[in-house]
């Protein structure tokens, strides 16, 4: 299956990512862990990506197809893959579209985690990672550039769930909740995406 999970920071993507992929049986990219791990590497990739990362912002367009196209092309995404934090302006639903496309290959399903603002704060600002055994926040994480991310999400990300929805692509669900019922929530949705397709006039 090839699946995008959309929704805002903090709503979950990451963890949801993880089990729902394993479940599924196909890798979990997560672009906004390739460029930390390419700025802790402090890789070309990594420097090029900092500073729109820590300002909250998005890495440019161009820099970022490119990457999520190169890891696309590995072994284990070509049998399917679910994406996190992938696409995140409608230009980049168009390249991949385009990429998938020229591959013989479609999205299957883009599932939208649905949190409303004032949780997403309480949960980004109270968010630690562990790095070398201590809990530290993330730079984007500080409460002025949370807040200036939701905005980045409401401006240039919300809108892939018109365009998504368009495609017959979306299923928008509550992401609120114990870490398991928003997984249930999640594979239902995917199950009755997949019956919808078979059920469909394309099917076979
Ligand atoms: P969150 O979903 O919590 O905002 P991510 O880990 O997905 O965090 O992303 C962190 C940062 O990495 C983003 O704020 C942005 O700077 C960059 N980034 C990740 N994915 C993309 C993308 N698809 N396009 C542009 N920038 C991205």
């Amino acid at each position: 299956m090839r699946v995008v999970l959309l929704g805002p920071p903090g709503a979950g993507k990451g963890t949801q990512a993880q089990i729902i992929a394993g479940q599924l049986g196909v890798p979990a990219i997560s672009t906004g862990d390739i460029f930390r791990a390419n700025v802790s590497g402090q890789t070309e990739l990594g420097m090029k990506a900092k500073t729109y990362m820590d300002a909250g912002d998005l890495v440019p367009d161009e820099i970022t197809v490119a990457m999520v196209r190169d890891r696309l092309a590995e072994t284990d995404a070509k049998g399917g893959f679910l994406l996190d934090g992938f696409p995140r302006t409608i230009a980049q639903a168009e390249q991949l579209r385009d990429s998938l496309g020229e591959l013989g290959h479609r999205l299957d399903c883009v599932l939208e985690l649905v949190v409303d603002e004032d949780e997403l704060v309480r949960r980004l600002s109270g968010r630690r990672m562990l790095v070398d055994g201590e809990w530290v926040q993330r730079e984007d994480d500080k409460p002025e550039t949370v807040r200036h991310r939701l905005q980045v999400y409401r401006e240039q990300t919300a809108p892939l769930s018109g365009f998504y929805d368009s495609a017959g692509l979306l299923s928008r669900i509550d992401a609120i909740g114990a870490v398991d019922e928003v997984t249930q929530r999640a594979i239902a949705a995917l199950e009755q995406s997949a019956a919808g397709r078979s059920d469909g006039p394309d099917a076979g």
